[in-house]
């Protein structure tokens, strides 16, 4: 599995979106556990959802 996969799976969980297909929750997790990089990048990711949310609110 590639790390760009990983990432648009990981940014659709993030938004509340469904995973897609040719991912599964059970190998974005494996990956998340293997690959520091896109423990990293999820990490970015969420808080900036977080951050967007809270603007949208302001
Ligand atoms: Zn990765």
């Amino acid at each position: 599995m590639h790390c760009s996969e990983v990432r648009t799976a990981i940014s659709a969980r993030v938004d509340g979106e469904e995973l897609p297909p040719d991912i599964s929750a059970e190998e974005l997790d494996a990956h998340l556990r293997a690959c520091a990089d896109c423990r990293g990048w999820g990490e970015r990711a969420r808080r900036l959802r977080v951050l967007a949310a809270a603007l949208d609110l302001a």
